[in-house]
């Protein structure tokens, strides 16, 4: 269960009189006073080694993280101090962790060494420590902590209530540095659900009077585990205007364009909560990118799920729309892609322009794999930018940079190449935003080693050779490693003794090791040696030569330290000066790799280009389902492809003379279940998402007029987590398209009406396939197992009848998966349940009060009903557990008798006649 406000115990603050010995240590006072400041925070408290938590945030820690509590030697106001701790190196192992608990961390670092501090303040002196950082779900930066290669975006809200809500959203993802800014004046809850849904935010702020405004109940309902509730006055929209300014340099926020006050007030709330977590200083982000609700298909957050867009139904790894269009090879294009899939396109020249980019590298399939090749070798820059301006970044993350833009002129040549004699190929514009980095490139390929390390504190990952000053520190530190081995092989000489070391440890520095045995002669002080300890098994010296040695090598070693840092943060500074071109590379990179990932998706699959225009039209031949396709290929099975194909009235009074088109918005789509009629509905669904999003489709053919709205529902799901009842779920959603749905809007409907009593169903369903019909005059699929319906469609223009044709085989039910022109005949439910496996009395049962039901009508009939009961259905002998043993004991041992490896295809067939008959018939 995720944990949002938790109340942690924090003891009040110690007073004077507490700050005896004997109450607290000044150590344990100087915690207290940290947790004040960070009350609603996990505080993790560096002591040594460990990441420390106390009292109540410990019992909270252990619990999520299973590690063991214990108590602190020291006691609180007379009580013991119980604590868990993590090892400061496991710190990004159990971070997310906490994270996706539901916690906030703040962290508290050590400030300075315990030998500064004693210095500073005498034995007894307490390391200052203070807040460096707060982890929240939505500002994490470090890979290790983000989840997978995918955005994580920090959202803010501000909203204006009333009659006519307005909303303005501000977003951003500071591990990768994009902006962006939204804002609804018109159905503002519906369209922030929708464009809320498809980012997918970690962490949502909002005014804490959005909670109590009744309009914004469902937002809330929502999205209540990601939203995290401030006051009114942290919407500053005074304040985000110079937080704007000091962000980009500006002295007015004019520059960046005009923002309502809405707007201010999100922008404020989101950059006053990036400040926050990361303790002042903000990062750097690009310039906010406007989105107009309008440019992109409105795809509600239950569409998406029902759709299986992100996550397919099974949960954790089942397969999802993404997953199976996914071949991206770098995180950026990933994001890119998942972008595109979240929010498709409604500017049909903007689409066309996406695909015909998608069927330059389809149409070249070794240019496509080339390009794919270089592409897997680039690094998360965007990533790495993110950290740099946070100074969070290492010798690694420049390392990564620098092998990044090496690439870029393998790419432009590439594409050159490719588009030599076609000037105006799709990709020219983009080759000329990679701008030649090649000087920073060699300026980072010089400056470090191979493999640098992670951490800036590792040291040794500057080249030899790229620094003198530097490379001289790093001579005198070789030098006098020579130095001390010479010394010890002296002294060894010197004082016969062979085992003699000269060994080195942080606390002590370097000294003189000798067996205990060995070190009477040596405690002389006419030897030359000054006794400093004496151990279990050994004895530790040192010589004025020997202290005077240290100190140059120690200072040597600081030196180079000092250098080196100096060395890297003149690396950082390079490459932050090139930030723009950087992130113009990146977001090039990103889009040549989703373009040439959806090529390859097409040539795997065989998808066709879509013909996308601003007209009205549907018209799909041989399309199929991708994902239902994949997992049927998998298993040797063959997925049966169908056509859809809506048709406009012509609308020219019949002057032109041509055949006039039957206007034919709306499929009525009836069968039985388990025919295929969901997968239908969803696989045309899916292919105006795909079309939209700049993809080739699974089809042989498709032609599709802008889809502006896209909707999709299943009859009674439930969805208890926002405490809604199955049907009142149902209806909700169903009232939502209704009230939404326009010409230009597509819909499939599954099953509306399931959800109540037949006749009540019925009767929804019928009125709701109306409205669509006569008042929203949308195109959509409405499929239904009520095969009655099919008789509205002689009396409502624009809905044709479709079924999933069946076939009837001695009793049983054959699904041929196949959609034709017309109305089931009946709804098969009875020989669904009997292959489902319901005991065959219960079917047969089933088939005897179907029929009364059908002969008769329902009402009033259950009185007939009882007396079938009573003078048939007893009468109807329903097998023993004893009979059913008995059967199911013959079949094993004819199956066992089979040597499945020996018999031929028509043996085979026989055989499962003959296990068919065992189980009908005895
Ligand atoms: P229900 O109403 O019970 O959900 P349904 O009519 O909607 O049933 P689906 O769930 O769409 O049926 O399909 C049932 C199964 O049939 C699918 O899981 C799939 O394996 C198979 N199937 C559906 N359509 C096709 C197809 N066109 N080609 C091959 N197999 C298909």
């Amino acid at each position: 269960m995720p944990r949002k406000s938790k109340a942690i115990f924090v003891p009040s603050r110690p007073g004077k009189k507490d700050m005896k010995p004997d109450k607290t240590t000044p150590m344990m006072a100087q915690y207290m006073e940290i947790k004040e400041k960070y009350s609603d925070y996990l505080l993790m408290y560096r002591l040594g080694d460990f990441y420390e938590l106390f009292f109540d945030d410990a019992a909270a820690a252990s619990g999520a993280l299973g590690l063991a509590k214990t108590t602190h030697h020291t006691t609180y106001m007379g009580r013991e101090v119980p604590m868990c701790g993590i090892p400061h190196h496991a710190f990004d192992a159990y971070i997310p962790r906490l994270i996706r608990r539901g916690f906030k961390v703040a962290v508290c670092d050590q400030l300075e060494t315990p030998e500064d501090a004693k210095r500073r303040d005498g034995s007894k002196a307490v390391i200052r420590r203070e807040v460096t950082r707060i982890i929240t779900a939505g500002t994490l930066t470090e890979d290790s902590l983000l989840p997978g290669s995918l955005n994580n975006y920090l959202a803010a809200l501000c909203f204006s209530g009333g009659i006519e809500p307005k909303a303005a959203l501000a977003m951003a993802d500071i591990s990768t540095g994009e902006f962006r800014l939204a804002s609804w004046s018109a159905d503002a809850v519906h369209e922030l659900r929708s464009f809320v849904a498809r980012s997918a935010p970690s962490e949502i702020i909002v005014p804490g009077s959005m909670l109590e405004d009744k309009k914004f109940n469902p937002f809330v309902a929502e999205f209540k585990d990601k939203i995290v509730a401030r006051p009114e006055a942290f919407f500053d929209p005074i304040g985000a205007g110079k937080s704007l300014c000091a962000l980009f340099g500006l002295a007015s926020a004019d520059s960046l364009g005009s923002f309502s006050e809405l707007e201010f007030g999100a922008i404020g709330a989101l950059l006053g909560y990036i400040k926050l977590t990361q303790i002042g200083a903000l990062p750097k982000l690009a310039r906010p990118r406007r989105e107009d609700g309008g440019d992109f298909m409105h795809i509600d957050s239950f569409s998406i799920r029902n759709l299986e867009v992100f996550e397919g139904s099974g949960g954790g790894d089942a397969p999802s729309l993404f997953s199976t269009m996914d071949r991206t090879k770098t995180p950026m294009g990933r994001r890119l892609l998942k972008g595109w899939l979240a929010a498709p396109l409604t500017d049909s020249a903007k689409i066309n322009e996406r695909l015909s980019r998608v069927e330059f590298f389809r149409s070249d399939m070794r240019l496509c794999d080339g390009l794919r090749g270089i592409l897997s070798r680039a690094h998360d820059v965007d990533r790495i930018m993110g950290r740099l301006g946070l100074n969070r970044s290492g010798p690694r993350d420049l390392k990564n940079i620098s092998e990044t833009l090496a690439i870029a002129p393998e790419i432009r040549i590439l594409l050159a190449d490719a588009a030599r004699g076609a000037l105006d190929s799709p990709l020219s514009a983009m080759m000329e935003s990679i701008a030649p980095m090649d000087d920073l490139a060699h300026e980072l390929e010089g400056a470090l080693v191979d493999e640098p390390p992670l951490l800036v504190s590792a040291g040794a990952f500057i080249r030899p050779g790229f620094d003198p000053t530097l490379d001289g520190y790093r001579r005198l530190n070789e030098d006098s490693r020579g130095v001390i081995a010479e010394l010890q092989a002296r002294y060894s000489l010197d004082a016969s003794i062979a085992s003699l070391r000269i060994k080195y440890n942080t606390l002590s520095g370097y000294f003189i090791e000798v067996p205990s045995a060995k070190a009477t002669p040596l405690m002389d002080p006419k030897s030359g040696f000054r006794h400093r300890q004496t151990l279990v098994g050994s004895v530790r010296f040192t010589t004025p030569e020997l202290e005077e040695m240290e100190h140059k090598i120690l200072a040597a070693n600081e030196k180079y330290q000092a250098l080196e840092l100096e060395l890297f943060r003149g690396l950082c500074a390079d490459v932050m000066a090139r930030a723009a071109d950087i992130a113009a590379l990146s977001a090039t990179l990103a889009e040549l790799d989703a373009l040439s990932s959806l090529a390859s998706l097409a040539d795997e699959n065989d998808y066709c280009r879509p013909a996308i225009d601003d007209s009205l039209a549907f018209e799909i031949r041989a399309g199929r389902h991708p994902l239902v396709e994949r997992a049927l290929r998998r298993t040797g099975g063959a997925f049966i492809p169908n056509d859809s194909r809506f048709e406009e009235a012509a609308d020219d009074g019949g002057a032109t003379g041509a055949p006039e088109k039957t206007d034919s918005r709306l499929w009525l789509l009836t069968g039985p279940n388990m025919a295929g009629k969901s997968t239908f509905l969803r696989q045309n669904a899916l292919i105006v998402i795909m079309a939209q999003m700049g993809s080739f489709v699974p089809a042989a053919s498709a032609h599709i007029g802008v889809v502006d709205k896209l909707f999709s529902r299943v009859g009674a799901s439930d969805n208890l987590a926002q405490g809604l009842s199955t049907f009142m779920v149902e209806m909700s959603e169903t009232a939502a398209i209704l009230n939404m749905a326009d010409e230009r809007s597509f819909v499939i409907l599954d099953e509306i009406g399931r959800g109540t009593a037949t006749f009540d169903g019925l009767s929804i369903a019928w009125a709701v396939l109306e409205y669509l019909s006569k008042i929203n005059r949308c195109r959509g699929l409405f499929a239904t197992h009520y095969h009655e319906l099919g008789a509205i469609t002689g009396k409502l223009g624009n809905v044709t009848a479709h079924a999933m044709e069946t076939k009837e085989y001695e009793g049983d039910i054959i699904f041929m998966h196949k959609v034709r022109p017309g109305a089931a005949e009946s709804s098969y439910g009875i020989h669904v349940a009997r292959l489902a496996g319901i005991p065959r009395a219960v079917t047969e049962r089933a088939g005897q009060i179907l029929e009364t039901l059908e002969r008769d009508g329902a009402k009033g009939h259950a009185g007939r009903l009882a007396e079938i009961d009573l003078f048939n259905y007893s009468a109807q002998p329903v097998p023993s557990k004893a009979d059913e043993d008995r059967k199911t004991e013959r079949l094993a041992a004819r199956l066992r008798e089979i040597e499945p490896d020996s018999l031929s295809p028509k043996s085979a067939l026989e055989i499962l006649y003959e296990i068919k008959n065992l189980l009908d018939n005895t």
